[in-house]
């Protein structure tokens, strides 16, 4: 098992919203941060069939392209009764355009054709699943999920993708009407509320020296 113990890397995203929020949780351990869009990097094709697959291409593209170590984030949102869609293809349900309101409105549509108007049936989880590669091709990887409900219509306007239709479980706001703060709710001391955070968490105990 190897650490994280260089103070700079390159974040292996060309996703605004994610790499805000990894700069954010990074932030705590004064790590200089570049991402695949400053450097302009190519984006590869993501074909794996798990998130773990596509956060691993991702990391291994970005730390052969820029030679820097590479932490990658592949994530998304799993309606259990969707079969887990839209899942690994969570950014390709937006489209090109990147239309979020159009997939969200998808996801209920697909819910409502289901007869699934209650709570209990509209059950989802975000996952996320980070990978460290290095240089040299080593990776390490983790993985971790957040529990909640799928509401509508949307609620806030914070955040990105879809995070005004998910209400996480023991909460009364949705992830779009919390701050970025609330939504990671992390801290070197603490094991975070999103999935992002609470996999950084694990990151951090595993794989980032301190
Ligand atoms: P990818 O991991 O870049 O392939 O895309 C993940 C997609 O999942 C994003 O474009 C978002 O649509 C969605 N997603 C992942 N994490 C979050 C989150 O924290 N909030 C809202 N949407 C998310």
């Amino acid at each position: 098992m190897r650490k994280l113990n260089k103070k700079e890397l390159i974040i292996a995203s060309h996703n605004d919203g994610k790499i805000s929020e990894i700069r954010e949780l990074l932030n705590f351990f004064d790590i200089k941060t570049v991402s695949s869009k400053e450097l302009n990097l190519i984006e590869p094709e993501e074909n794996g069939s798990t998130f773990i697959e596509n956060a691993i291409i991702k990391a291994r593209s970005a730390a052969k392209l820029s030679n820097y170590i590479a932490l990658s984030d592949d994530s998304g949102l799993e309606v259990h009764s969707l079969n887990n869609d839209p899942g690994i293809y969570s950014a390709r349900w937006a489209g090109e355009s990147k239309d979020f309101n159009g997939a969200m409105k998808k996801i209920n549509k697909l819910l409502n054709q289901k007869g699934a108007i209650t709570p209990d049936l509209r059950k989802a989880s975000f996952v996320c699943s980070l990978c460290i590669c290095w240089p040299d091709n080593h990776i390490e990887y983790v993985e971790e999920k957040i529990d909640g409900t799928i509401v509508w219509p949307p609620r806030g306007s914070l955040g990105f993708g879809y995070d005004s239709i998910f209400l996480p479980d023991n909460h009364n706001k949705t992830f779009g009407e919390m701050s970025s703060e609330e939504k990671h709710s992390w801290s070197p001391t603490k094991i975070g509320l999103s999935h992002r955070a609470k996999a950084f968490s694990k990151l951090v105990e595993l794989h980032i020296e301190q």
